[in-house]
Parts: C-alpha cells; structure tokens; sequence
C-alpha cells in the first residue's frame, strides 16, 4: 500500500531533514516536490493544492523550538495534514448494525470485490462479535455471483439466502428481509449486482432495492487501483443512490494511493475498510492515524515534534506566567493568549466550558465577538514589527494605516484592538505592582 508514494515523500523529508538551518525556499522546494509526488500517486489536482497550501500556511506562521530542526517540523505538519484529508471531519464508525435484523446494502462495480468484501465484513461480524449474519446475493443477471456469496458462506460459516431461480432483485431483497427477521439474524447483507459502468438501470435497480430494504449502511465497494476513477464512482453513486462509507479494495496491490487521499474531500464520505487480499480475513477498519503513519513511514519524527511542542508550549505559558506576574504585557501575550483561546475551541468553546455562560454564549455572538474576530486580531499582530509589538504606542497614523491593510482590516479595527491591549496591560500592571497576579499564578501552578 502507498509505497511509490511513500518512497517519493521518502526521499524529500530524508533532504530536508538533514539540512540543519532551512530557508523559506528549501521548505517551498521540498513542498512542490511533495505536490509533485502527490500527483504522481493520483492525488486529484484540488486536493493536492488544498493540501500544499494549508501546509505551507503552517510552516510559515509557526515557530520552531530549539530541539527540533525546521525539516522535521515540515516533515509533522505533512503528517498531520496527510491525517486531516484522510479522515475529514472525525473518524469514520463503526458500521451500524443495532436494531436487528440490521441491513447492510453493498453498491459497487463489477469487479470491485463487492461479493469478496461482503463475506469478509459478515465473518468479522460474525468472529468479532458474535454476530448472526445472512447474506443474500440479488445478482439475478448472474447465476454464477449468486453461487460465487454461496460458496464463500460456505467457506466461512455464514448462511445465504436460498437460491430461488427467476426472483427479480426487488424479490430477493423482500425474501432476504423476511427470513432474517424470521430466522433471527443480527445482520443482513445484500450484495447487489454490479455492471461494468454505471448505467441507468443499474441504479434504477438500486434504489429499488435500497427502497425496499431500508438499509442501515449502503457501503460502496471501490478497487483502490482505479485511482481517481475510485472517487469519480463513488461521487456518482452517493450522487444516485447515496452512500455511507467507502469500501477501497485491493489495497495490498502496489497501487498509488491516490484514491485514498481525495475519497473524503472529493464526496465527502468517509473510507470504513480497506481490503488487504484475496483471503477472508484480509480487511482492516480505516485507520487514518495509521494510514497515514505508513504513507510517510516517519513515526520516530512526528513523535519527537510532538513532545517537544508540548515542552515548547509548557515552556512558553511558563514565560508568559512569569511576565504577568512582573506586570508585564505587549502584544505579544496578548496573541499568544487569543491563540491560545482560539486552540481550545475559540469562543464558543471557551465560554461553553464557564457554567452558566449560555446566555453570555449568545450575547457575545451578537457583539460580533467570535472565532473570526480572534482570527482578525491575531492577524493584526502578525502584521507589526517586533518594535511595535513590544511597544504599540509607538504607532503613528501612518504604520497603522499600514498594518490595517496587511491584515486586509481597517484603522477602528486596529484601534479597538489597542485600546483592549491597553486595558489588559493596565490591570496587568496593577495586578503586578499588588503583587495579585503573583498569588493567581500561585494559586493555579
Ligand atoms: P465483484 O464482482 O465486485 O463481486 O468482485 P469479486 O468479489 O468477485 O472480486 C473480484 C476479484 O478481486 C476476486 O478474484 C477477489 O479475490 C479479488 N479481490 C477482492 N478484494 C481484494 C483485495 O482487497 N485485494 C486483492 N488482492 N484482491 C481482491
């Protein structure tokens, strides 16, 4: 799995990470040539740019700490950006099969592995948790699909649906549902027919079925080979019929991978397994954490990052404690705590952990204070030098015009946000003098 890919990424990061001091242009070279290999592995275009993009946006704004060189800081927001276009907005779950009988409509291509897949989910149902699984072929076009799900139950100890000669699909998936209520069954599976295009009837036939059968899952069975034909399917059939989950077969081969990158920005929908061989018991659930450990075969880096982030911030609220407690306050506490604010869920997120705070919740959000205005301020900052970081009442008319445009704002943005340091700075330096702030900080450390 991955492995050109893994070999191409390979080769950039063991460059980057050799060289001690980077400059803006390693890092962009290093980027492009990780774009390259991107599209090399079948990654769509849009992807791959959004991809490169947020990973550049990262590199630049971030600082680097002492125990760690910038290539390897490169090499963990890669890693995590390789995490973030595999899974989406969460982990994928696990298939959902309470309610029993529960239905499980597998949708795909012929030639997908759609049979294969299908027996390989019902014995891990079976195997891992104790399920009672029926599955039920409905390719009435093809006698030998029916009798290729019937000798693979046979096989794995899982029953089929008696075959019955001249049932329309529509039919079968009726019969199947009856004698899995009947009979007991936890779970369903019907394996529907698959072309070798899309065509209408196909998915006319289909969602008849899925009408009929009201499934829980419909799972989309995708060869992982086809690359960005895997994506263009999977659009086409959520599209129609509406999907899921994602089945990517033939992972094992020394396919590209690319369809596995674009599946979930591409339709949205996430990959739930990935089949791994011929062999029943060859699938796994869609790990992206560990999908994408093995794309960029890395681990030993992005775990050293990760540690030294963890010291490198402990360090940091430690320095800013410190500050406070001498009464002390520039703009640069202040980004670092709307930073700080926007990392644990911004305001909404802040305010929802006060108790009592639902009320304030709304009043906040009608005073326009929310994610975007942290975002604006803090790009606010960005804008000034270091001078006028440390001492913002140097700004005269002219450098604030200025900064207001590099943050694409206006001058009262800026001024509002001055006359909030002000403040801030102002009960800093009471708090300071009182020796107050010295007591909270004890308090809490
Ligand atoms: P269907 O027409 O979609 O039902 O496809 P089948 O389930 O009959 O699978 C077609 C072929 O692909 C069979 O020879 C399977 O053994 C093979 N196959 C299915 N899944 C995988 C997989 O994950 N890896 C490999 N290497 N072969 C697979």
């Amino acid at each position: 799995m991955f492995e050109s890919l893994s070999e191409r990424l390979g080769g950039v990061f063991d460059r980057l990470t050799k060289q001690g001091a980077l400059t803006e242009a390693d890092v962009l070279t290093a980027l492009r040539e990780v774009r390259v290999a991107l599209l090399e592995a079948d990654v769509s275009l849009p992807v791959a740019r959004d991809f490169i993009k947020r990973v550049q946006e990262k590199a630049t704004g971030s600082a680097v700490t002492k125990s760690i060189t910038p290539g390897q800081m490169v090499v963990k927001f890669v890693h995590d950006e390789l995490v973030r276009v595999l899974q989406g907005d969460g982990q994928a779950d696990a298939l959902k099969i309470d309610n029993p009988p529960a239905t499980i409509l597998m949708v795909g291509l012929q030639g997908s592995g759609k049979t294969t897949t299908t027996a390989k989910l019902a014995k891990r149902l079976k195997d891992r948790a104790g399920k009672r699984v029926l599955m039920a072929s409905l390719d009435t076009n093809r006698p030998a699909a029916m009798e290729q799900l019937a000798i693979l139950g046979g096989q794995i100890g899982v029953d089929t649906l008696p075959i019955v000669k001249g049932e329309s699909a529509v039919q079968i998936a009726k019969r199947a549902k009856t004698q899995a209520s009947l009979g007991g069954y936890d779970v369903l599976f019907l394996d529907t027919a698959g072309r070798l295009h899309i065509d209408e009837v196909l998915m006319d036939e289909v969602q008849s079925v899925r009408d009929i059968a009201q499934p829980r899952e419909v799972l989309l069975v995708v060869d992982g080979l086809t690359g960005q034909d895997a994506v263009n399917v999977a659009s086409e059939f959520d599209g129609k019929v509406g999907i899921s989950g994602v089945v990517l077969t033939r992972m094992d081969g020394d396919g590209r991978g690319g369809a596995a990158l674009s599946m979930r920005a591409v339709t949205g929908k996430p990959i739930r397994f990935v089949g791994l061989g011929e062999k029943m018991d060859a699938i796994e659930t869609f790990d992206a954490e560990r999908v994408a450990g093995r794309i960029l075969g890395m681990g030993d880096i992005v775990a050293l990052v990760e540690k030294a982030q963890e010291t490198f911030e402990a360090e940091q609220a430690e320095r800013m404690a410190k500050r406070f407690a001498k009464g002390m306050f520039n703009m640069n506490d202040l980004r670092m705590q709307l930073e700080q604010m926007l990392k644990m869920g911004g305001m909404q997120g802040l305010m929802g952990m006060l108790p009592g705070m639902a009320k304030h919740q709304a009043a906040a959000a009608e005073a326009g204070i929310d994610d975007s205005m942290l975002r604006r301020q803090i790009a606010l900052i960005h804008s000034m030098t270091k001078r006028e970081r440390a001492n913002p009442d140097m700004l005269q008319a002219s450098r604030k015009k200025r900064i207001a445009a590099g943050a694409g704002l206006e001058v009262q943005d800026l001024n509002r946000l001055l006359k909030q340091h002000k403040q801030m700075a102002d009960m800093m330096k009471k708090m300071g003098k009182g020796g107050m702030m010295k007591n909270i900080i004890r308090q809490f450390t």
